[in-house]
C-alpha cells in the first residue's frame, strides 16, 4: 500500500461554492481511484489535531475556523506515485502561484481558502487517512 495512496479533503470553501463534482471529475480523469470517501464536518478539536504541525503559525486560528465552518469531502485516493502526482494536480498552496489548470488555480480563492488538501508525504497520507477512516472504510 505504501507509496500508492494519498489523502485529500475538498475544503469548506469549495463545498460551499458547489465545486465537489468538478473537483472529483478532475481527480478521476487524472487517474486516481477513490478508495474511501465521505461528506463530514470537522470539529474544532479535529482541526486542531489535524493541523497540529501548524499550531505556532500566525494563521492557525483562522485555519481552524475555516476548516470547521462547513462540511468537507474527505477521501483516500490510489494511484502510482499518488502523493507527488496529487500535489502536482492541486498546485501551489497559494492559488496566485498555482500552475494553470490545477485545482487550486481553478477553484481556490486565497492562500487560506484554497479548495483542497493533499498529503505531503506517504507517511502523512497514512496518518491522515487513518484520522478520518477506519480500515474497513478503505477499499
Ligand atoms: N495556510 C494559510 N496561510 C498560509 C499558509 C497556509 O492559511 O500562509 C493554510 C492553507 O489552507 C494551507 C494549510 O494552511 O493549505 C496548510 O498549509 P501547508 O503549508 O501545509 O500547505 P499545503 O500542504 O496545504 O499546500
Amino acid at each position: 500500500m505504501s507509496g500508492k495512496r494519498t489523502f485529500t479533503m475538498i475544503k469548506p470553501d469549495a463545498v460551499e461554492n458547489g465545486h465537489i463534482g468538478a473537483i472529483l471529475e478532475q481527480i478521476a480523469t487524472a487517474g486516481f481511484r477513490i478508495v474511501a470517501m465521505k461528506l463530514t464536518q470537522m470539529t474544532k478539536n479535529d482541526a486542531e489535531q489535524f493541523y497540529a504541525i501548524h499550531k505556532e503559525r500566525p494563521f492557525f486560528g483562522e485555519l481552524v475556523e475555516f476548516m470547521t465552518r462547513g462540511p468537507i469531502v474527505a477521501a483516500v485516493l490510489e494511484k502510482e506515485n499518488a502523493v507527488e502526482d496529487f500535489r502536482t494536480l492541486i498546485g501551489a498552496t497559494n492559488p496566485a502561484e498555482a500552475a494553470e489548470g490545477t485545482i487550486r488555480k481553478k477553484y481556490a480563492t486565497s492562500i487560506g481558502e484554497n479548495a483542497v488538501h493533499g498529503s505531503d508525504s506517504d507517511e502523512n497520507a497514512e496518518i491522515e487517512a487513518a484520522f478520518h477512516f477506519a480500515g474497513r472504510e478503505q477499499f
